[in-house]
């Protein structure tokens, strides 16, 4: 078949991805043309969740949207699976489950792009401090991408064969919502997929482009809270106390040694010191200093190395000053996202039949995070790629000024709307037609 022909990809080493030659292979026919067709209203739809941003943990009006657009185009939908998360059922024959996943959550951002459709949302954060909230992560792109398969595909039921489960998942950014839904029996209360499918938007790849890479692509993100502790007292007599301050100064610059002395220079690993408060004034020597670590690997023997070290140094330190043992709360969050290598190897040259070789790079490691890792590590083979979302001239031109573009989480993120949400149809619902193929 055509797709043998084109699959001029070399898959070399560890889910790098050589392209040695190939003819541009540009999709053309009829999904293109009922994608530009459709382009219009998925335009308005991501208008519409753009300008409605929900937070983590309070996405009830996306959920609602998300599955009045699923059970519109014959899903059988299910609400509230892990607080506000979707599932939507689409059956048509016999065949394996495929799970799509999209997000739902915001950020808490005041958005500054400027655009007429700029979000002008205003809300309450956990503490209940007033705060902007954004779609600065593209998850907004995701769920409109998500509706647009649905629409694909329950159009088109000639073209795919077996089920599809629809995901519209809460509290990506916060780590905790794929975590909720696993709770809340999403592999028992639905079919357990054969393969379980995301994609990212990105804020480095131009618009009309995706990147992908198999095995190792984002990072086990895990925090520590340490609390070291002293003997407060008058800063004019440092005898008397056992002085927190400086036992945390220390810490702060032994815990730099671990990635640079203790992992291999070979393993990704990152250990950031990204707060440190103690003390109230000049001469007061404070009771304790609060530390909060954010923690970042992607091997489980790495990830525990770094555990270990960070607890002996901050116990070490605290007993050459002779003071009280440290408070540690050490946190595993999301873990490292682990793109099944086969299923890798065969999408690959479906996003390069669907868009053509020029339009398919090799994605970078990050240490990110991301908890779509969670339904792979629940033994699910995931692929997540990477969505290419501003415009080429853009891009060029910050780079023509030596500035960076903005990145997600940015509050002068957008994208590129009309070709990010083109390319993400066209590429996702490929690779529906390849995993679930008309028998
Ligand atoms: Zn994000
Ligand atoms: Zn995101």
């Amino acid at each position: 078949m055509v797709r043998a022909e084109r699959r001029q990809l070399l898959m070399c080493v560890v889910g790098f991805v050589c392209v040695i030659a190939g003819p541009s292979t540009l999709q053309s026919g009829e999904t293109d043309t009922w994608v530009d067709n459709h382009l219009d209203a998925l335009v308005e739809l991501y208008t519409h969740f753009h300008t409605h941003p929900e937070l983590s943990f309070q996405e009830e009006q996306t959920a609602k949207r998300l599955a009045e657009e699923l059970g519109a185009v014959g899903c059988k939908v299910t609400s509230d699976v892990g607080g506000h998360g979707v599932v939507g059922i689409l059956k048509n024959g016999d065949g394996p489950t495929l799970m799509l996943r999209c997000d739902l959550d915001a950020l808490p951002v005041i958005e500054e792009t400027e655009l007429p459709y700029a979000s002008k949302v205003r809300t309450k954060n956990d503490d209940g401090v007033e705060v902007g909230v954004m779609h600065a992560c593209g998850h907004d792109v995701h769920i409109t991408n998500q509706v647009a398969v649905a629409r694909y595909v329950s159009a088109h039921r000639d073209k795919w064969q077996g089920t599809i489960m629809f995901i519209g998942q809460p509290a990506e950014e916060k780590g905790g919502g794929a975590k909720a839904m696993l709770a809340d029996g999403l592999f028992e209360r639905f079919p357990r997929p054969h393969f379980a499918v995301a994609l990212h938007v990105d804020s480095f790849t131009p618009a009309g482009m995706v990147g992908y890479r198999g095995g190792y692509a984002l990072a086990n993100v895990d925090s520590c809270d340490i609390t070291v502790k002293g003997r407060g007292g008058h800063g004019a007599y440092p005898q008397g106390c056992i002085d927190p301050i400086v036992q945390a100064a220390q810490l702060v610059v032994d815990l730099q040694a671990i990635v640079s002395r203790e992992i291999s220079p070979l393993e990704p690993a990152v250990v950031t010191v990204g707060s440190i408060h103690g003390g109230t004034k000049h001469n007061i020597i404070p009771d304790t200093c609060h530390l909060q670590l954010t923690i970042r690997s992607y091997s489980p023997e790495a990830r525990q190395k770094l555990k270990e070290s960070i607890i002996r140094k901050a116990n070490s330190i605290a007993q050459s000053y002779k003071a009280p043992e440290p408070e540690i709360e050490y946190t595993e969050g999301t873990p490292s996202l682990f793109n099944d290598e086969r299923l890798a190897e065969r999408l690959g040259p479906v996003l390069l039949d669907a868009l053509g070789e020029e339009h398919v790079v090799e994605a970078d490691r990050s240490m990110g995070g991301e908890d779509f890792s969670r339904y792979g590590r629940a033994g699910v083979p995931i692929f997540m790629y990477k969505l290419g979302s501003v415009e080429q001239a853009r891009l060029s031109s910050f780079a023509e000024t030596g500035q960076s573009v903005p990145t997600l989480h940015s509050s002068k993120y957008y994208p590129d709307i009309r070709p990010t949400l083109r390319t993400g149809l066209l590429t996702m619902t490929a690779i529906v037609r390849d995993l679930l193929p008309p028998q």
